[in-house]
C-alpha cells in the first residue's frame, strides 16, 4: 500500500440527496468525451432494489495504484489518481480490481474512465448531491485502501 496520503481532492457524493437528473453522468462524459452518451462518465448513477440511489464514482483511495502492471496509474500533485495514458495497455485489471466500483471500461476506449475530480458534475447538479472535498479522505475509504 502506501499510497495513502492526507488531504487529498475527491468527489463526494451525498446518495440521498441524489434525484437521478444525471446531470453528471452527461456533464462528465461531455467534458472528456464530448458526447452525451452516458456511457462514457466516469461517475455512474443507479437505484438499488429497494429504491435508493447509488452512485458509483472514484473516491481516489488509490488501491488501483498497486495492481497496474504498468505503472499507468499514479497520483497528481492534487491527490487525484489519474491514467497515464502513454503507460496504460489496456489490460482494465483495474477496472476488475476497483473495491469501489468506480473505474469503467468502454468498449470504444483503449484506457479506463475514471473520475479526476475536475468538478463539473458538481456544478451541473441541481441537487446539491455532489461536492469537491480537498480534506482527508473518509475513514472508510482509508480502510478500504490499506486492504491492498
Ligand atoms: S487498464 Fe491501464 S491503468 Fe488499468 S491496470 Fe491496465 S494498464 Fe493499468
Amino acid at each position: 500500500m502506501g499510497y495513502i496520503q492526507n488531504d487529498m481532492k475527491y468527489l463526494r457524493a451525498n446518495e440521498a440527496m441524489c434525484r437521478e437528473v444525471r446531470a453528471c453522468e452527461r456533464i462528465c462524459a461531455k467534458t472528456f468525451h464530448k458526447t452525451e452518451d452516458t456511457s462514457y462518465s466516469a461517475i455512474r448513477v443507479s437505484q438499488r432494489s429497494d429504491g435508493s440511489m447509488k452512485i458509483n464514482v472514484c473516491n481516489q483511495c488509490g488501491a488501483c495504484i498497486d495492481i497496474c502492471q504498468t505503472l499507468a496509474l499514479k497520483r497528481n500533485k492534487l491527490g487525484v489518481v489519474v491514467v497515464d495514458k502513454q503507460r496504460c495497455i489496456g489490460c482494465f485489471q483495474c477496472v476488475a480490481f476497483c473495491p469501489q466500483e468506480a473505474i469503467f471500461q468502454h468498449p470504444d476506449l483503449p484506457y479506463p474512465i475514471k473520475c479526476v475530480a475536475c468538478g463539473q458534475c458538481v456544478k451541473a447538479c441541481p441537487q446539491g448531491a455532489l461536492k469537491i472535498d480537498e480534506t482527508n479522505l473518509s475513514a472508510e475509504a482509508k480502510e478500504i485502501a490499506t486492504l491492498f
